[in-house]
């Protein structure tokens, strides 16, 4: 199993008391597998991600990644557990706004120690398989909404992660682009074969999930398999 969530609690201060974001939420991802996780605004979300993200470290429960338990490892062992296993793709893009799509995936084999020249080759490929190879030497505000959520995606794969984790990728875009990015999110699963969560707020797009998981008030259902 490549993504594995057990039992975990996080709570976050909230003036004299502790407000409890994630209750027990027990979670398993195979790879090759898209999870989707939906649920109302506030539910707990994001949390769930940063935790699957190891950002941040909960009050109880085990992370498994990879057959790799985070408990007691580093800061430092947990950045490269990041760098190499775990591609992040936030709501917002943050692209560099100097640097071509391209480049904003070279970046990210620099940050691991990669250099350019070699890099440039994958961060193409990459660029093909999001459909946006005569975008590649685009900067972003050349790019569309739609656009630049790809290069954010295709960059979020730059490193090979076993793990990818999507936060609301569709928020910003209309019905046929959201849906187009979903297509592609479920693709490239399968292709890359990554243990994937999708968070959505948009139940249309849960019809390529393997799984869905309902937040309510940082609690985890796991309802009848999706198909
Ligand atoms: P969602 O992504 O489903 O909207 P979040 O995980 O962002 O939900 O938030 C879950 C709960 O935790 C909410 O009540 C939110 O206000 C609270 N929360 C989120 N981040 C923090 C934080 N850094 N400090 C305090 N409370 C937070
Ligand atoms: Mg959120």
């Amino acid at each position: 199993m490549s993504l594995y969530l057990a039992d975990i609690t996080l709570t976050y201060p909230d003036g004299d008391s502790r407000l409890t974001a994630l209750d027990h939420v027990t979670l398993e991802v195979p790879r090759g597998s898209m999870t989707a996780v939906v649920g109302p605004s506030g539910s707990g979300k994001s949390s769930l991600l940063a935790v699957a993200a190891t950002l941040i470290t909960p009050d109880t429960g085990t992370l498994t990644i990879d057959g790799i338990t985070t408990t007691g490892l580093t800061r430092g062992e947990l950045t490269d557990l990041r760098r190499h296993k775990i591609g992040i793709v936030f709501q917002q893009p943050n692209l560099l706004s100097a640097l071509t799509a391209t480049e904003q995936l070279q970046v990210m084999a620099q940050i691991d120690g990669r250099s350019p020249g070699k890099s440039r080759g994958r961060a193409r490929e990459l660029l093909a398989a999001v459909g946006l190879t005569a975008e590649a030497d685009r900067r972003p505000h050349q790019l569309s909404g739609g656009q630049r959520q790809r290069v954010n995606i295709a960059r979020a794969l730059m490193n090979d992660p076993t793990i990818l984790l999507i936060d609301e990728p569709t928020s910003a875009l209309d019905h046929d682009r959201g849906a187009a990015v979903v297509d592609l999110i479920t693709r490239l699963t399968h292709q890359q074969a990554t243990a994937t969560i999708l968070v959505t707020h948009d139940r249309t797009h849960l019809t390529a999930a393997d799984q869905i998981a309902e937040v309510h008030d940082g609690r985890l259902h796991l309802p009848a398999p999706a198909r």
